[in-house]
């Protein structure tokens, strides 16, 4: 099993008041799979990707990731996982204003050690024409484009994206999920995305629908049998 979680708890603290975000997450997803987490706001999803990505920490419980038991990692092992294995695309794309589209791929090429080069991932993104631009210059769902290279450019072996069609249009947020899909497809990377849109939902291998800190339902889509 490439990602297995079992009885994650994580709470906030702020002042005297303790809110438990994730009340006993269990969840397996297999290597090479699209999983999707739905839930509405404030349920915890986000909170979980970024336990599972190594940016936050569960405070009990085990997340095993390709066998690596993150939630017992320091420090620098974390940053280490989450620098190597870890793909992260956001709703907001994340890209740096003042850097052209190679140069914003390259600062995560620089940090990490990138098996593929900027070429070859701005061919499988459909934006070789504009690695000179800034992200001004582009549009929202060609910026997602640059934002999903920079994520696969040190080949992860798990993509993590929170609301990656949040902020486009019907029909760009279908590009981007195809473009999605040819990248589980090509590079055997396994993706985890938080949505809301149920649509996407059914692009999936298993969608997890989580409702205060708890996952209430799982589903497995069947994968259509090919005609003879
Ligand atoms: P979702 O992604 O489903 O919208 P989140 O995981 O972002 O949900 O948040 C779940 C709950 O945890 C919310 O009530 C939110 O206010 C709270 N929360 C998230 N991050 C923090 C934090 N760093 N400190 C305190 N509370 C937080
Ligand atoms: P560090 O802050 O320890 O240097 P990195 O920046 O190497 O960690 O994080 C690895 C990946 O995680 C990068 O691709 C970065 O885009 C992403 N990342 C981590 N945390 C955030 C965050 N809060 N917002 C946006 N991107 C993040």
């Amino acid at each position: 099993m490439f990602i297995h979680i079992l009885n994650l708890k994580k709470s906030y603290q702020s002042g005297v008041v303790t809110t438990e975000v994730l009340k006993g997450i269990e969840m397996k997803l297999e290597k090479g799979g699209i999983g999707v987490i739905l839930g509405p706001s404030g349920s915890g999803k986000s909170t979980l990707m970024n336990i599972i990505g190594g940016i936050d920490r569960g405070d009990s419980g085990s997340v095993v990731v390709d066998g690596i038991e993150v939630n017992q990692l320091d420090d620098n092992k974390l940053t280490t996982y989450r620098r190597e294995q870890i793909g992260f695309v956001f709703q907001f794309y994340n890209l740096v204003p003042s850097l052209t589209v190679s140069e914003n791929i390259e600062v995560v090429s620089h940090i990490s050690h990138s098996p593929l080069n900027m070429d070859e991932v701005l061919e499988a993104v459909g934006i070789k024409d504009k690695k000179h631009r800034f992200p001004r210059e582009l549009s929202g769902g060609e910026q997602q484009r640059v934002s999903i290279a920079r994520a696969i450019i040190k080949n992860p072996k798990l993509l993590l994206c929170d609301e990656p069609t949040g902020a486009l249009d019907y029909s760009t947020s279908r590009s981007i999920l195809q473009l999605l899909q040819q990248v589980n497809e090509k590079y055997g990377t396994t993706i985890l995305m938080i949505t809301h849109n149920t649509a996407i939902a059914a692009m999936a291998d298993r969608v997890f629908k989580l409702r205060s800190g708890e996952i209430v339902a799982e589903s497995v889509n069947q994968i259509p049998v090919p005609a003879e």
